[in-house]
């Protein structure tokens, strides 16, 4: 990767992704440097991955840092934008790294807000609909507190976020950061890792290798997907922004995983059957979004249909699967 001199680009805007290698920090990278910022991305690719950001190799305003975010911050010259998307985020994944999960979202948003402060910037958290554990109000509005077990499976998660959440706020109240807080719904898209154990990854690689997928439970617990693209726009315009509260980005189009399940057997055209496992510890039974503060504070609201984001997102693993390289990769579609 190239590196970055100082004042090498002096008009154009800074932006810091720390989990610039993942799946939706690569695709937040791709979509600032098309908007003409400078990017410096962090990851200490744990669940990151280089290719998912390669294509940004020689590009003199991008620059990338392995580093793990938890660990003090140094970066030479002026800095706008810090997006804090560093986390693993799949239960299969935080399951994995409980104490990584809960420092990335501890000390890791400690770091990045100290990071904000000390250069001035604004900052913005990418918080999750886990703040809402199991929730008992549906859809979920931005001022329900949720339902959430700390010693749960999905506690490490869902509290390391909310603590993220807390010293956030904190630092806009003490220290007077600019702070945006982003709670991302369900998101499914190219460069999801193949076995992170989420539901599209496993259904869609399922379905393309013939094989049953597996619905956990009966398959009546629901979830609303937005595709990455939509997502990342309604990031983009939250930071630029004057919305300080946090705000639900995610498509509202709810349905039940089995039924989900059904449409990757019918859009991939696989043979594929269902097969039913046990349903997990504190899986979550409903979740949808309210999305009434974003509609009407940041104009948005997702675009990208079911069928066409899921068409696109089996294309890329088709080409995973049979060991090419998917091309294009620079934008989701
Ligand atoms: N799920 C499933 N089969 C799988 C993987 C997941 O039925 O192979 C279900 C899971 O139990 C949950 C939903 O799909 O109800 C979404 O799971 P995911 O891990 O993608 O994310 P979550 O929304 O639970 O964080």
């Amino acid at each position: 990767m190239s590196q970055l001199k100082k004042n090498d680009h002096p008009g154009l805007p800074v932006s810091v992704v720390t989990g610039g290698a993942g799946f939706l920090g690569s695709h937040l990278v791709d979509y600032l440097l098309e908007q003409g910022h400078r990017v410096i991305a962090i990851d200490n690719l744990v669940t990151g991955d280089v290719d998912n950001i390669s294509h940004h190799a020689g590009d003199e305003r991008f620059r990338f840092i392995k580093q793990d975010v938890t660990e003090f911050l140094f970066l030479e010259g002026p800095v706008d934008y810090v997006w804090h998307f560093a986390s693993p985020a799949s239960p299969v994944d935080y399951a994995e790294l409980p104490i990584q999960t809960l420092k990335v979202g501890s000390l890791g948003t400690h770091k990045t807000l100290g990071l904000a402060k000390h250069k001035g910037a604004r900052f913005l958290l990418a918080s999750t609909s886990e703040v809402y554990g199991d929730p008992l109000v549906h859809p979920q509005k931005e001022d329900y507190w949720g339902n959430v077990n700390p010693i749960g499976p999905r506690g490490c998660y869902d509290e390391a976020k909310r603590f993220a959440e807390a010293m956030t706020v904190a630092y806009s109240r003490e220290h007077g950061v600019e702070t945006r807080i982003v709670r991302i719904f369900n998101t499914y898209g190219p460069r999801m890792r193949l076995h992170d154990g989420r539901v599209v990854p496993a259904f869609m690689s399922q379905a393309l290798k013939s094989l049953p997928l597996t619905v956990y439970g009966e398959g009546g617990q629901t979830r609303s997907f937005c595709f990455c693209n939509d997502l990342i726009d309604g990031i983009f315009r939250l930071m630029m922004s004057s919305v300080e509260g946090p705000v639900n980005i995610g498509n509202t189009h709810e349905m039940k995983i089995k039924d989900f399940a059904e449409e990757i057997i019918r859009i991939s055209g696989s043979k594929s059957s269902i097969h039913y496992c046990p349903l997990p510890a504190d899986d979550p039974q409903q979740r949808q979004p309210d999305i009434t503060r974003a509609r009407r504070e940041l104009g948005w609201e997702p675009k990208t249909q079911l069928a066409d984001g899921l068409r696109i997102t089996i294309g890329y693993f088709k080409k995973k699967l049979s060991g090419i390289e998917p091309e294009g990769l620079k934008k989701c579609n």
